[in-house]
C-alpha cells in the first residue's frame, strides 16, 4: 500500500481515521485525520498530518515533516503508526480496496508475493478492521476480502462480513481464499447463511494434477480446495478460479483448462495471471521465471478451450505486447494503483491507457518481447 513517513508526535498506538483537508468549525471531527502544510494544530482531530516541520505543539497527536501529503485526498483511510508510518490503507480514487484480515496463512504457496506471517489470532487487528470498515466511503462499489488466508479468522469473519453489509450494503465483495477452510462443510454452511450480499470468492488451482499444486501451495491441500469449492458451490456461492502462471505449471494450463471445465463448470470467472516477483516468488525466481511471451501457446488453448465453452475467463496482470493481438481483449486492468507502473517504452505506446502495464517490482523482470505498439489500428478487441 501506498506509505508516507514523518515524525510522530504523543502517538503511542496505531491510530486509523478519515483523512480530510477541511477545518469546518462545526463538524463532527471524531473519526477524522486533518491534513496541511501549517505549523498549526487544530483541535478536535483525531490526529493531524502536516508538511511542515516546525510545530511548536506540546499533547496533541501529529505527524511533521511529511513528504507528498498532496497523494493524500479526502475519504482516504489511513493508520498512523508511533514511528511515523502513515499508511493509506482506503484509497478513495482506487477501484481495488481491500480489508487485510490477517497476516497468518494455512498455505505457503512458492511464490506469494507477501508470505504469511507466523502470528496469534488476537495479532489480526479485528478491532483495528471494523473501525475501518465503518469509515468507508458509503459510494464504494467494491472491496476485496485478503490476507493471509481470510478464513483463518473463522467465525470472526462473518463478523467482517456483517460490517460490511451494515456500511456498503450494495458493494460487491470480492473474498481471496484458498478454499481449503471450506472443505468442512459445516463451515461453508455458516459461511453462506452469514452473506446477503453480492459475493464472489476467488480460490486458486495451480494445476491439474494433485502434486504439482501440492508442490506449489508447498501443503498436502489439494483435495481439500477440490472439496472446499464442491461445498461452496452447494450453496450457490459465485466462485472465481485464479491460476497464477509460472515455470512449475505452464506447460499443462490446457490440461488445467479441461480440468475446470470438466469439473467446475459453475464457475463464475476464471482468470489466468502473471505473478508478483515479490516475497516467495523473488526468492525462488530461478524455479519460476519464465518469460510470458513463452506460454503464449498453452495459455492461448486454454482461454480458448473455457471462452468457446462460454465460461468469463480474464488474463491478469499482463502487458498488451506480450499477448497476441486476438488473446489481448482478455486483459484487465488489475494490478493495484499504488503498485502499477509502466516502463520508459510505454511512453511511445498508444495503448498505454488500456494496458495492464506492470507490478513496480516486475521493473526489471519482464519480458523481453516488450515494445510499444505505434499501430493506431492495433486492436485489443
Ligand atoms: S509497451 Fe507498455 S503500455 Fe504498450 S503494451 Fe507494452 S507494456 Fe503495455
Amino acid at each position: 500500500m501506498k506509505q508516507l513517513i514523518g515524525i510522530a508526535h504523543n502517538i503511542e498506538k496505531v491510530i486509523i481515521g478519515k483523512i480530510t483537508t477541511k477545518n469546518e468549525m462545526f463538524s463532527n471531527k471524531n473519526d477524522l485525520i486533518f491534513v496541511t502544510r501549517n505549523n498549526k494544530i487544530p483541535n478536535g482531530f483525531v490526529a493531524v498530518i502536516t508538511s511542515n516541520n516546525s510545530v511548536d505543539e506540546k499533547s496533541k497527536c501529529f505527524v511533521e515533516n511529511v513528504e507528498n501529503i498532496s497523494e493524500l485526498y479526502d475519504n482516504d483511510i489511513v493508520t498512523i503508526y508511533p514511528d511515523g508510518r502513515i499508511n493509506v490503507v482506503f484509497e478513495i480514487k482506487s477501484k481495488h480496496n481491500a480489508v487485510f484480515v490477517t497476516e497468518r496463512c494455512n498455505s505457503n504457496c512458492i511464490m506469494c508475493p507477501q508470505p504469511p506471517i507466523k502470528k496469534e489470532e488476537n495479532e489480526d487487528n479485528f478491532e483495528l478492521n471494523l473501525k475501518y470498515i465503518s469509515l468507508i466511503d458509503k459510494n464504494t462499489v467494491s472491496i476485496g476480502i485478503t490476507g493471509g488466508e481470510p478464513t483463518l479468522l473463522g467465525t470472526k469473519l462473518f463478523e467482517i462480513l456483517s460490517a460490511i453489509y451494515k456500511r456498503i450494503p450494495n458493494a460487491t465483495i470480492h473474498l481471496l481464499s484458498n478454499g481449503i477452510k471450506f472443505e468442512n462443510y459445516e463451515y461453508a454452511s455458516k459461511f453462506a447463511q452469514s452473506i446477503n450480499q453480492d459475493i464472489v470468492i476467488d480460490v486458486p488451482l495451480y494445476s491439474d494434477i494433485d502434486t504439482i499444486h501440492n508442490s506449489i501451495v508447498r501443503t498436502n491441500t489439494f483435495y481439500k480446495t477440490i472439496k472446499g469449492i464442491y461445498n461452496l458451490a452447494k450453496f450457490n456461492i459465485k466462485i472465481g478460479i485464479r491460476v497464477v502462471v509460472h515455470k512449475m505449471n505452464y506447460d499443462r494450463l490446457p490440461e488445467l483448462s479441461e480440468y475446470i471445465y470438466s469439473n467446475f463448470p459453475f464457475v463464475f470467472h476464471v482468470a489466468f495471471m502473471q505473478m508478483e516477483p515479490m516475497g516467495f516468488a523473488k526468492d525462488n525466481i530461478k524455479d519460476l521465471w519464465i518469460d510470458p511471451v513463452d506460454y503464449n501457446n498453452e495459455l492461448e488453448k486454454a482461454l480458448l478451450n473455457l471462452y468457446y465453452r462460454d465460461l468469463h475467463i480474464s488474463v491478469y496482470n499482463t502487458q498488451l505486447c506480450v499477448l497476441p493481438e486476438k488473446l489481448r481483449h482478455f486483459a484487465v486492468q488489475s494490478i493495484s494503483d499504488w503498485k502499477n507502473i509502466y516502463i520508459d517504452e510505454c511512453k511511445d505506446c498508444c495503448l498505454v491507457s488500456k494496458c495492464p502495464g506492470f507490478f513496480a517490482s516486475s521493473k526489471d523482470i519482464h519480458s523481453r518481447k516488450i515494445k510499444a505498439i505505434n499501430d493506431l489500428q492495433a486492436k485489443i478487441a
